[in-house]
């Protein structure tokens, strides 16, 4: 299983002089980047001030001045360009991936192709900006929509796809006529350096794309905040936690703004009686423990019927006791690190509390990888009672709470009865229960899946959640519309001036 041993700092600036990435840009600067894989720093970053945003807001409000008249097919030109950059780039950028963010290979390229399968769509988009013709109650007119560009996008993205939310956001925004400032997570941005260097050769190629179209924000939260207040960024994008939604949220509400919100889930799977248990157990095992639980979408909570209970979950357990943790880029671990210390005493905490509840533990325990600051966890399977204590939270680690239920809509209710909203699956042969669980009483997350996990969504449709997942929208389907502004048009073509409603108001 093991391999030649790597050195993250030389590797890191290898694949970042790769991506054309400058290393006065991330040595000898003021914020330190680690890397989970080790828990060694990395690099040193140049920092923007919040003082400084407003210069960078500037030259992006003057990009989309000039970026908002070019047509949008052109507009998709440039993302085309950017696909075929992160296709070039692809084992480059995922290997970074699996460098900063801890994933194992295949995550880290499967992120870099979400962000290829984006610029697909996105380059489509790009000719289907449609408005509607309505029906007009006044003779001699006719009534349309337009969509026109918003002006700068702000995104704000976690640590945890550092790479994907930028370009769910970006290639959409872009297309639309907009310009784009990017605030990565203070614990990712070397990935976000490689992208803008991506990014600047798509520009290089395209060839008179405005200066500034998309720039970066290397900064900690009061970046992101200085963002956010800016009267000249009419909407933002902002994934992560719920506590950062919750700051958000009212500072863009209070100037008016628009806010995507993507923000944490605490997601659950229903087991039914007639479920493919083999199919089943897989979808559980990845979406409960790929990742190290630290997706957004990652199973938290699995309601098993009390009929299957006592054949399916002898056989998790035996997953989770077999499944192999360790360094992403040296073996071929399917679970790799927590991103830091404080996730794993999180995890720690959340499992005491879950025991004080009643709750029997198996796996939880720390694995010695053989770097102190690497935090390398066996991923836990709690029994619970009921659904109490840290159940009812997201905990950002490997831990699936595990229950039994004996009658389908006490389940969906139990299922329904946490804060977040994002993603939920039922694993069933049943045409009833699947319906039931999709139907307008049933799930009430964002995303709703039969018989596949809760995880590993694809871009095509619109990806986010309800109640404090924050209701934001993006990626597929018709999220583009909240990167656009709609004005109704009314043109007369007759030479009477008929008001609506029939109202009158005849002037001499
Ligand atoms: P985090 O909330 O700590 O940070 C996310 C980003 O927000 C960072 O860039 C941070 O600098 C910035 N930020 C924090 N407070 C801010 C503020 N007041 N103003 C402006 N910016 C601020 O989240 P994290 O630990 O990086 O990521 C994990 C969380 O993200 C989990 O809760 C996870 O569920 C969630 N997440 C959600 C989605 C989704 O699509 N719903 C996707 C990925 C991650």
């Amino acid at each position: 299983m093991s391999a030649a041993k790597v050195d993250v700092v030389k590797e890191a600036a290898a694949l970042l002089s790769k991506m054309g990435v400058s290393s006065d840009l991330y040595q000898g600067g003021d914020m330190a980047s680690f890397s989970p894989v080790t828990g060694e720093q990395v690099a040193s970053l140049k920092t923007v001030s919040p003082a400084e945003v407003t210069g960078i807001v500037e030259k992006a409000d003057t990009a989309f001045r000039a970026w908002r008249l070019v047509p949008a097919p052109r507009r998709g030109e440039l993302i085309r360009l950017l696909g075929e950059e992160l296709r070039a780039f692809k084992t480059d950028l995922g290997r970074l991936v699996s460098l900063e963010a801890g994933k194992i290979p295949s995550e880290g390229l499967g992120e870099v192709q979400e962000m290829i399968d984006i610029c697909d769509f996105a380059v489509g988009l790009s000719r289907q900006l449609y408005g509607l013709t309505i029906a007009t109650e006044r003779p001699g007119h006719r009534m349309m929509e337009t969509w026109h560009p918003l002006g700068v996008v702000g995104v704000i993205s976690a640590f945890n796809f550092p790479v994907a939310v930028w370009s769910w956001n970006a290639a959409l925004a872009i297309v639309c006529g907009n310009s784009v400032v990017w605030k990565p997570s203070e614990k990712t941005p070397l990935t976000a350096l490689a992208v803008q260097g991506i990014f600047e050769r798509a520009v290089a190629r395209f060839g008179d794309a405005p200066e500034g179209l998309s720039q970066l924000l290397i900064g900690d939260r009061a970046v992101g905040e200085a963002l956010v207040d800016h009267p000249k960024v009419p909407l933002v994008s902002a994934t992560g936690s719920t506590r950062m939604g919750r700051d958000v949220g009212p500072r863009l509400a209070k100037r008016f703004a628009r806010a995507i919100l993507e923000l944490g889930g605490n997601n659950a799977g229903i087991v039914c009686p007639s479920a493919d248990l083999d199919m089943a157990l897989r979808a559980i095992a990845f979406g409960a423990m790929g990742t190290a639980g630290q997706r957004c979408t990652t199973l938290r909570r699995l309601f098993v019927h009390d009929s299957v209970y006592d054949q399916l979950v002898p056989r998790l357990k035996k997953a989770y006791a077999s499944v192999s943790v360790g360094n992403p880029l040296e073996t071929s671990a399917l679970v790799g690190p927590l991103v830091d210390k404080a996730a794993f005493d999180g995890m720690q905490k959340a499992l005491e509390e879950a025991k004080a509840h009643g709750g029997v533990v198996a796996g939880g325990e720390r694995v010695d990888t053989g770097s102190a600051n690497g935090y390398y966890v066996k991923p836990a399977l709690v029994e619970m009672p009921k659904q109490v204590g840290p159940v009812l939270e997201e905990t950002f680690a490997p831990i699936l709470y595990v229950m039994k239920y004996s009658d389908l809509d006490s389940a969906i209710e139990e299922h329904n009865a946490v804060a977040a909203g994002l993603s939920s699956s039922i694993f069933t042969k049943d045409l009833q229960e699947a319906e039931r669980f999709l139907a307008a009483d049933g799930s009430d997350c964002g995303i709703a899946n039969v018989n596949i996990g809760t995880s590993g969504a694809e871009i095509g449709g619109a990806f986010g959640g309800e109640k404090e997942t924050g209701g934001g929208r993006e990626s597929g389907s018709d999220s583009w519309k909240a990167y656009m502004r709609r004005a109704t048009n009314t043109v007369n073509y007759s030479k009477a001036l008929p008001l609506a409603q029939g109202v009158s108001f005849d002037i001499e």
